[in-house]
Parts: C-alpha cells; sequence; structure tokens
C-alpha cells in the first residue's frame, strides 16, 4: 500500500465506470477502478444477448441525466466500446482480475483488499450490481445436471431445445433471440405479463402465434430431474417436458455478505443504508448503481448515482 488514492471504486459496470470518469473529469486525480471480471461491465457481457437493444430509458424508466457521462439507446456492442472509449479517453488506472474480498475503514481511510492486492484510500465507492448472484429457484437443481441449468446464456449453443424462465425483459429478450436458432419455451408462472416493455410483450405473442416459440404461462415449475443427461421440467399442472437447457432469468439479490464485510449496515429487509448522497452510515463509504436500488436499476440510473456521490465527495473536500 504505498498511495493513498482519492477514491476507489468497486466494480467496473456503468455504475463504477461512471464514477470514476465523472472524478477525474471533476479533478479528482488519483482514482482506481478494481473490477472482479477479465474486463469491465460484466453484467453486459453475461447477460445481454448479442445485438441486443440497449435503451436509456429502460423498461420505461425515464433519466434525465445530470453528470458529465452521457449515455443514448444503442446496442449490447455499442454499449461496451462507449465504455472502453470511456476509460481509454478518461485514462482511469484500472484492476482488472482483482475481485474485492473487503474494506475496512482505520482511521480516516479505507483499506481494500481483494484477491490479490491492498489498496487504501479516502472515498470508497461500491457498485458491484446484484447479477454477481442471480436469483435462484427454491427447489433443488440435480448435480448431476447443474451444467444444463444456467443463469445466463454463455452456454447455450445453436440447436438445443431450450426453457427460459422468468417474466422480465431480460428472459423475454433471451427468449426472442434464442427463437431464432432453437427450439425455445418461455415459462412463467403468472398467466400474462406485467413488467415487459411493448415492443418485447408484443413480439413474443407474434412469436408464439407464428410458433417460432412457445410460451407456457400461468404454471410454475415443481422441480428438476435428470432424464438420461437432459433436464426434466415437472410443471405445478401435472405436465413434464425434457429440455437440453434451462436458463433462469429471474433477477439478482442483494450480496448481503459482501456488504456487511465492507462495513455496511443493512435495514431489516437487507437493503443497505444510505442517506441521500448515496453515503452509507460510514463516512466516505458510498454505493451506487443497481445495489443502491431495491428493485429495478438500469444504466442511465447508475450513472446519476455517480455523480450525485461525486458531487458530494468534492463538496466535502
Ligand atoms: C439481461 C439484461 C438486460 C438489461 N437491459 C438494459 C437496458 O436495455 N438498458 C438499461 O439501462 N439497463 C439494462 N439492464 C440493467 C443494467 O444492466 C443495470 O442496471 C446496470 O448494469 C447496473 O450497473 P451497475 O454498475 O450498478 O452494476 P453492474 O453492471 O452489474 O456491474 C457491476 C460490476 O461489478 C463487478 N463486481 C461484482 N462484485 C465485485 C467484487 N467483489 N470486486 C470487484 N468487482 C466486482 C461485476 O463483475 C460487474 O462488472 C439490463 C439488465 C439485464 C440483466
Amino acid at each position: 500500500m504505498n498511495c493513498v488514492y482519492d477514491m476507489i471504486v468497486i466494480g467496473g459496470g456503468p455504475g463504477g465506470i461512471s464514477a470514476t470518469v465523472e472524478a477525474k473529469m471533476r479533478g479528482l486525480q488519483s482514482v482506481l477502478l478494481i473490477e472482479k471480471g477479465e474486463n469491465h461491465s460484466q453484467t453486459i457481457r453475461k447477460f445481454y444477448k448479442d445485438n441486443k437493444r440497449v435503451d436509456k430509458d429502460y423498461k420505461g424508466q425515464v433519466v434525465e441525466l445530470k453528470g458529465s457521462v452521457q449515455f443514448s439507446d444503442g446496442s449490447k456492442e455499442s454499449t461496451l466500446d462507449y465504455f472502453d472509449s470511456l476509460l481509454d479517453n478518461g485514462e482511469i488506472d484500472t484492476a482488472f482480475n482483482s475481485e474485492v474480498e473487503s474494506v475496512k475503514k482505520v482511521g480516516n481511510s479505507f483499506q481494500v483488499v481483494t484477491t490479490k492486492a491492498g489498496y487504501e484510500a479516502k472515498n470508497v465507492i461500491v457498485a458491484i450490481g446484484k447479477m454477481g448472484k442471480p436469483n435462484k429457484p427454491d427447489y433443488p437443481i440435480p448435480p448431476s445436471i447443474k451444467q444444463l441449468v444456467n443463469f445466463n446464456l454463455d452456454k447455450c449453443s445453436q440447436g438445443e431445445k431450450l426453457l427460459i424462465v422468468g417474466g422480465g425483459n431480460s428472459a423475454a429478450e433471451y427468449a426472442l433471440e434464442l427463437s431464432k436458432t432453437n427450439t425455445v419455451t418461455l415459462n412463467y408462472r403468472r398467466p400474462t405479463f406485467s413488467r415487459l416493455n411493448d415492443i418485447n410483450e408484443e413480439q413474443l405473442y407474434a412469436y408464439d402465434g407464428q410458433e417460432l416459440l412457445r410460451l407456457r404461462l400461468g404454471v410454475d415449475i415443481k422441480s428438476l430431474e435428470n432424464a438420461s443427461g437432459k433436464v426434466r421440467v415437472n410443471f405445478t399442472d401435472g405436465n413434464f417436458t425434457v429440455y437440453d437447457r434451462v436458463v433462469y432469468a429471474i433477477g439478482g439479490t442483494t450480496p448481503v455478505d459482501f456488504l456487511k464485510k465492507c462495513g455496511i449496515t443493512l435495514d431489516g429487509a437487507g437493503h443497505p443504508i444510505f442517506d441521500e448522497n448515496y453515503q452509507t452510515e460510514v463516512p466516505g463509504l458510498y454505493i451506487g448503481g443497481d445495489i443502491a436500488v431495491n428493485s429495478g436499476g438500469s444504466i442511465a440510473m447508475a450513472l446519476n448515482h455517480s455523480y450525485h456521490i461525486i458531487e458530494h465527495i468534492l463538496g466535502q473536500r
């Protein structure tokens, strides 16, 4: 630990990147971005399908951007290119492939410990998102078929018979895209969708009508079994179907244990406690992006959190 950074940001997603870029643009010089993946934006890389349309006002949540970092509609690829250019042009110090394990305040500064090194900083922003811990079903996944039960599209290959589970835009977009190359069923436990944008909803029903995919709505999954190396899905209506692969797209949860290791206090519902400046109960320790939102969250929201946090840090100097 030979340098005390003005600010360390944990998590190289839209929230983390925009915080470092905003900070540099506004005059904070020694800033470090720590990311556990081998590159930035792991949520976008792993959970967005290729060529996915990326909406600025995601799920109809209209956000007026406040800071210096701009953002507009695009695709998965153009969004990643944009964040690449922000990091390159901002000359941001990065530590990739480094997972932060804990944050501890000692005196007036924070000790940030990663799998590879230790760092010291005056301020820390935790922007680790929620998709490092995707939601899982309540029923057990038999170990022998774990490889065939996934929470993103990394392992899907062309021609497989797939079941996508979920009722949000992620599940819908996975199903629509994969139906071009695979036999796809989308299962949602409720009889109708309530959280989809109009385009996804319209397309799903159109694809279903044209038998490009199958909608299996209003029925839940009871259990999964190994059926000769495939996944037998037992539904609550007594029917079952065997699939090559099942992909759950049912959102993510707050990584409670990690937040506790950073000294962040949580309320009774397990949500982190922070004030209107996104500062936790530990002065100088902030949270932003998806983990500062109980449900939902978007790139534009994460950008605005970063702007407010940097404003507050600069105001304290
Ligand atoms: C399928 C899907 C489609 C979406 N489509 C849109 C859209 O069209 N428009 C939109 O605005 N939003 C969309 N979203 C939501 C958007 O992706 C999130 O709101 C946004 O990524 C949140 O940014 P973030 O920086 O808070 O977290 P994330 O993007 O989740 O980034 C967190 C980063 O922190 C890293 N990390 C985690 N733990 C550690 C650790 N201990 N140490 C170091 N690094 C760590 C992760 O590897 C990750 O790179 C979509 C989400 C999904 C899942």
